[in-house]
């Protein structure tokens, strides 16, 4: 697996305080997935960050691997599942090459990473978790919302760019809104979300 060089990532992992999304346990919205046993099978954590959601996934049953281009991330994830004594693979990698790792999935997870990219990494994150998800699976994205006031944070998505965006090779089966957990930001720990459930045709 090809390193990728992003310290601009990395370094918010190396600050003296955790980033706003690293709240050390796994996103609600996630742990209600898999409370409804839909994190299952291979999985794939795109930008897993230190691996909450991951973890959650793996201590279910799932066969996981999470992918971060931070490595600092990636090494607290590995500390965390060893002391937790969960097996899950977290590997350095590129979420828009995937194509690259020679994995096929039957789940994808995403927490607050397709709100990072531009227009047009957009498309190829797209086309990189199709090159992963085997036909039929499912990807389940969490992203920062349009509904979310103000210009702190990740871009806001609209639920007709998350359909424009999955329109081809893919079936939205749902869009619905949530919130997003994170570390308190001017006293706001929630952050309006829309979570998709995505199916590859
Ligand atoms: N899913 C994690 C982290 C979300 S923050 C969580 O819920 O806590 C966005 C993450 O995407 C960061 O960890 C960042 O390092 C990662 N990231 C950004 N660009 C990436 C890329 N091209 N490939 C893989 N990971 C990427």
């Amino acid at each position: 697996m090809t390193e990728q060089a992003h310290p601009e990532w990395d370094a918010s992992y190396t600050a003296g305080t955790p980033a706003p999304w690293d709240i050390g346990r796994p996103q609600p919205a996630f742990v209600r997935l898999a409370d409804e046993g839909r994190l299952t099978g291979r999985l794939l954590d795109a930008g897993c960050g230190t691996g909450e959601n991951a973890l959650l996934a793996a201590s279910r049953g799932a066969d996981v691997t999470g992918i971060d281009v931070a490595p600092t991330a990636i090494a607290r994830a590995r500390a965390k599942a060893s002391e937790r004594g969960l097996t899950a693979r977290f590997e350095v990698a590129d979420a828009l090459d995937l194509g690259r790792l020679s994995l096929t999935v039957d789940t994808v997870i995403d927490s607050g990473v397709f709100h990072v990219f531009g227009d047009d990494d957009r498309a190829r994150y797209v086309a990189s978790l199709a090159a992963v998800l085997r036909p039929a699976g499912a990807c389940y994205l969490m992203c920062f919302s349009d509904r979310q006031p103000g210009t702190w944070g990740p871009r806001r998505v609209r639920a007709e760019e998350l359909r424009a965006a999955f329109s081809d090779g893919w079936a939205v089966q749902s869009i619905t809104a949530g919130t997003v957990e994170i570390n308190p930001v001017d006293g706001t720990t929630q952050v309006q979300a829309w979570l998709a459930a995505i199916r590859r045709n």
